[in-house]
């Protein structure tokens, strides 16, 4: 079996040799799917994985824009359209300095996974810029997603792509990259998610991934007959996906203890309550302040600059912020700590060691592709929503959610039980995913 793996991960290399986190995605992939494709017939022998590592269309294109200063500035636009065998693509927008093809790549080929386990019928894509929003001014935004959508309209559809948020893209870029899509195809269609309420957004978008990610925790707990209630939670980033995983945790009862963003985390042992998160949101969303200011209005907590906040005592991490946030010496202070529940909000935050370290302490831990994969199943409620040109209640978009958690939740169990009882979430989710895009690409030949 090694072997096996080997050869198809070498194949891999020889490709894509200078594209690391795409590599890692496919590494992890590849060691749990590749056992499974091997005692499955209808898999075996029609390289069904090496179809799925290949994007079905890489775009990559020149986003020219004007600054304030007057200046021409030139960036780089990507959409990579990886798999479309169960419906449209769908799956972010990143706008950050470090996006390139390695990262959208990995982020796509994650997507094609976790768009599978919602049970909704969606494709995997990702997209994005190398552009850096920070410190831009509301009309250098609005300008820069103009001249990207300028190009991006010619491949993206509600019935072919469509795109949503994701690190640097929030309401406020949607609804700039929207209005230049409809003046363009002169059309008012679902192509993009996370719109706002007054045209065409659903309910409970923008909580959806940081709610559905306590969610799946609070699944994971109650195989251990356990509650997020009385849990000291530890969670990187303070941008969408951390507000609102941190939100929910104090609906359920959980204390937050950090918050952090790229300059460093804040550690605040009274526990970050809904007025002080409340504060952070008004920081974060429309002062677009960086985290450290929190100490100027709480200056009972700490600034750990430069830091990632896992080293702080605690029963459940979330880590919300980016790939690689959470090394193997991290996880082994979380052990050591006694936590017993880490379950991702962001886009595989663990390394490959990090994840085996939890995997050898048998505790709770669930990869992305399954506990971030409410934002995209709501995404894909307002699709529907956006199809039926109807609009439903909060509660009934919450209850749809958290039904999509518990059934991703039953699917990883499913597929990842070993013979002890130990739940392999990360095997679960791959397995899971992998067998009903398969299945359809089976049936759909060799196209
Ligand atoms: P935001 O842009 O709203 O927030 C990102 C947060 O992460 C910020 O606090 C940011 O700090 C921090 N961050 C970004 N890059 C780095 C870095 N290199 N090092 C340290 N901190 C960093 O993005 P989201 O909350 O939407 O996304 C967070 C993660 O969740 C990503 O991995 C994304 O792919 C994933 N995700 C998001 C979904 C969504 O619906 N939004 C759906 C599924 C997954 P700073 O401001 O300093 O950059």
């Amino acid at each position: 079996m090694k072997q096996k793996i080997e050869a198809f991960l070498d194949l891999v290399k020889e490709r894509n040799g200078h594209e690391p986190e795409f590599l890692q995605a496919v590494e992890e992939v590849a060691e749990t799917v590749i056992p499974y494709i091997v005692k499955h017939d209808i898999y075996y022998g029609k390289n069904i994985l090496l179809r799925m590592v290949e994007p079905e269309r890489l775009i990559s294109f020149r986003v020219s824009w004007v600054d304030d200063d007057g200046e021409i500035q030139v960036n780089r636009g990507y959409r990579v359209q990886m798999n479309s065998a169960i419906g449209p693509y769908k799956g972010g927008l990143r706008f950050h300095p470090t996006v390139n093809a390695s990262i959208l790549k990995f982020l796509a080929f994650e997507q094609v996974f976790k768009n599978s386990l919602t049970t909704l019928p969606m494709g995997g894509g990702k997209g994005g810029s190398d552009f850096d929003p920070k410190g831009k001014s509301d009309n250098e935004i609005m300008r820069f997603c103009h001249a990207f959508m300028s190009e991006l309209f010619r491949y993206i559809g509600p019935n072919t792509d469509v795109p949503a948020g994701d690190i640097g893209v929030g309401t406020r870029e949607i609804g700039f990259l929207f209005g230049m899509y409809k003046k363009l195809q002169n059309e008012f269609t679902g192509v993009l998610t996370g719109k706002g309420m007054s045209w065409g957004g659903s309910l409970i978008r923008p909580e959806a991934t940081g709610y559905g990610n306590v969610y799946f925790a609070q699944k994971m707990l109650e195989t251990k007959n356990d509650t997020i209630k009385g849990k000291d939670v530890v969670i990187s980033g303070s941008g969408n996906v951390a507000q609102y995983a941190a939100e929910k945790v104090l609906q359920l009862g959980g204390k937050v203890l950090t918050l952090s963003d790229s300059s460093g985390y804040i550690y605040d042992e009274a526990g970050i309550d809904e007025e002080k998160l409340a504060y952070v949101m008004e920081l974060k969303n429309v002062k677009r302040g960086r985290i450290s200011e929190y100490l100027e209005v709480y200056p009972d907590a700490k600034f750990e600059k430069g830091k990632t906040p896992w080293g702080v005592k605690c029963d459940v991490a979330l880590p919300c912020a980016t790939q690689n946030e959470l090394f193997e010496e991290d996880a082994k202070k979380l052990l050591d700590n006694g936590c017993i529940c880490v379950s991702e909000g962001a886009n595989m935050p663990s390394t490959k060691d990090a994840i085996a370290a939890f995997h050898e302490a048998k505790i709770l831990f669930a990869p992305g592709k399954a506990s971030n994969a409410g934002g995209v199943a709501t995404s894909g409620l307002e699709m529907t929503q956006n199809s039926l040109r109807f609009k439903w209640s909060r509660e009934e978009v919450d209850n749809k959610l958290k039904d999509i958690m518990s059934d991703i939740h039953k699917s990883c169990l499913e597929y990842g039980k070993d013979d002890d009882g130990y739940v392999d979430y990360v095997r679960g989710a791959n397995i899971a995913g992998f067998v009903k895009v398969a299945d359809a690409m089976l049936a759909q030949g060799i196209v």
